[in-house]
């Protein structure tokens, strides 16, 4: 590939230093799980995000998994979800033994269309997990709404989300609680497994503490029967190295966005749109295309990079295929995942690059 989908090497290598420099900080420590270093970065993406509280955990999934099983949600239980997503929002629901249930998004916005969420609520209904796909905020306030007027609780996946705004305030606190992760290729990305909950419930926050460590508050006393999912202590220092750069960092995937969607606008693509009330994060950059296999054909024999996210929606895996729960056609999903395709965007990608893409698109288009 002449233009790689992501180079995850370019951003160690632009803060090198800093980084070996964290590194052996922690290796000098003798603390490798939780402790100062956790600590610290607790209080400052806590901060980062606008909210009260930050607890870090191993991953993602885990991050939402034990948001459900802090809120007591389990067998019997339904939880409201984007058909279009990422698989973890879902497994976070059965792993709990509870049952995800679909809804489908605003068709340009790709998230969860709240109009559609009030049908989609039983007597068995807990909570709503509204995803910030692609990087841009899902519509929160009629959410929040809706659950309120239901007692429902919200959690927001803002895996792909680290530092976009909504209605100008930091995606981090508008739910109830807030998952994160911080695999390799997000926008804050660790050396590894990484996650994080945040939150302003104080009670929610001393839950998770216990809940990601055996249940455990007091060492070797536990009160509930918790996991093992902790932040380490190499992760946290390379994570509040790179919290450092993360503005700036999405200001260049803002830049490239720009770049794209000012000479892709009659190129025969769906772009992105971003409603006025959000600013995006710009994880992905996800256009839409009838001939979407042909286009991603003709970039790769160009030498250009591009991925499908997803090419399968959840309730057409394998994986949900012979549960308890048959789910019901997902047409906006579906079609979505048959015509979407990310250009390759990044904090490292050079604008350069970004002109090849849009010059092979114009190619095709004409071809
Ligand atoms: C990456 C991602 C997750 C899971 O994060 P992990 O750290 O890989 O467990 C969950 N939801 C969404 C939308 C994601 O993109």
């Amino acid at each position: 590939m002449t233009v790689p989908f992501l180079d995850l090497g370019a951003a160690v290598t632009e803060l090198r230093e800093d980084i070996d420099a964290a590194i052996a900080r922690v290796l000098d420590s003798g603390s490798y799980i939780l402790g100062p270093e956790v600590d610290a970065f607790e209080d400052e993406f806590a901060r980062y995000c606008e909210a009260a509280h930050c607890i870090g955990v191993g991953n993602g999934l885990d991050a939402l998994h034990l948001v459900l099983r802090a809120w007591g949600i389990g067998p019997g239980d339904e939880v409201i979800v984007p058909s279009n997503t990422y698989i973890a929002t879902w497994l976070a629901v059965s792993q709990c033994g509870a049952v995800p249930v679909p809804v489908e998004p605003v068709e340009f916005t790709y998230n969860i269309d709240p109009a559609r969420i009030k049908a989609a609520i039983s007597p068995r209904t807990k909570a709503i997990i509204a995803v910030h796909l692609y990087g841009q905020p899902a519509d929160l306030s009629p959410i929040c709404t809706i659950a309120k007027a239901h007692n429902l609780r919200v959690l927001e996946d803002a895996a792909q989300a680290h530092g976009a705004r909504y209605h100008g305030k930091r995606i981090g606190s508008h739910g109830d609680a807030v998952a994160w992760s911080f695999y390799p290729g997000k926008n804050l990305g660790a050396l590894g497994d990484a996650g994080a909950v945040t939150t302003n419930d104080n009670g929610l926050a001393q839950q998770l503490r216990a809940l990601r460590n055996y249940g455990s508050q007091v060492k070797y006393v536990n009160d509930v029967q918790g996991y093992n999912s902790r932040l380490d202590a190499l992760q946290a220092a390379v994570l509040r190295v790179k919290l450092r750069h993360l503005d700036v960092w999405n200001e260049r995937r803002a830049r490239i966005a720009t770049i794209y969607g000012k000479a892709l606008v009659d190129s025969g693509l769906s772009l992105p749109a971003v409603p006025e009330w959000a600013t995006s994060a710009w994880h992905l950059y996800v256009i839409r295309h009838p001939r979407r296999d042909a286009l991603q054909k003709f970039l790769t024999n160009q030498g250009i990079g591009t991925l499908i996210h997803y090419p399968i929606p959840p309730h057409r895996q394998k994986a949900y295929a012979s549960g308890p729960t048959t789910f019901s056609p997902q047409p906006l999903a579906e079609s979505i995942s048959n015509e979407v395709l990310s250009l390759p965007i990044g904090p490292q990608f050079p604008e350069s690059a970004a002109h090849k893409v849009i010059k092979a698109i114009h190619r095709f288009s004409t071809d």
